[in-house]
């Protein structure tokens, strides 16, 4: 099983970005989902898992490209056999939007069972103490979106929104040690528990 690691953005996306709050902390979503990826790159290349950075520039790459990138890979290694994980933190413009989702493309998928496995694992990690943001329409726990890097990709690909951005609650667990050990634990059980079901 290839494990693509897919992180948002760039140094270059305008906004993408929190407001800087009043201790002087600011978080910029490029270089979290960077730090966050690298985490999970780590782990789960120790674990001895076959794990790639499909973006291991800081500037943004257009999803265009990212997409070619995947497909290249999924269609060496097997659709079935490759899965995309890309990692964002939300924003609600509003600072009021708080907790965690998981987004897949519309339509059943084997991304819809990988979602499912990572909304069960954050439901157990964060639930008691945060929102596990849930779209219940279809019967699963994931958001069903029109995102191009879960669109246009041919292997499994999920889009994680580590919680708000804009919210100081949200982003202040995000930025401390704890926040960011726990949003890489998330990935790497998930990613580890899919291989184990059904890879
Ligand atoms: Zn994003």
């Amino acid at each position: 099983m290839k494990i693509l690691i897919d992180n948002g953005h760039g140094e270059n996306t305008p906004g993408k970005r929190s407001p800087k709050w009043s201790d002087g902390s600011q978080l910029f979503e490029w270089e979290y989902a960077r730090e966050i990826a690298r985490g999970v790159y780590n782990q789960l290349r120790a674990k001895g898992i076959d794990i790639e950075l499909l973006v291991k520039e800081n500037i943004d790459v257009p999803l265009a490209e990212r997409a070619r990138r995947a497909n290249e890979i999924a269609a060496r290694y097997g659709k079935t056999k490759t899965l995309l994980v890309s990692i964002h933190c939300n924003a609600s413009g509003t600072g009021k939007g708080t907790g965690w989702e998981i987004h897949t493309s519309p339509g059943k998928t084997k991304a819809d069972d990988l979602a499912q496995i990572f909304w069960d694992i954050a439901n157990r990690m964060f639930g008691g103490t945060w929102k596990i943001r849930g779209d219940w329409s279809d019967g699963d726990g994931d958001w069903e979106s029109n995102f191009y890097i879960l669109k246009k990709t041919s292997c499994p690909a999920v889009l994680t929104e580590n919680f708000f951005m804009d919210n100081e609650t949200d982003c202040k667990f995000l930025l401390s040690p704890e926040g960011k050990a726990q949003i890489i634990q998330l990935h790497v059980d998930s990613i580890l528990k899919y291989i184990e079901d059904y890879a």
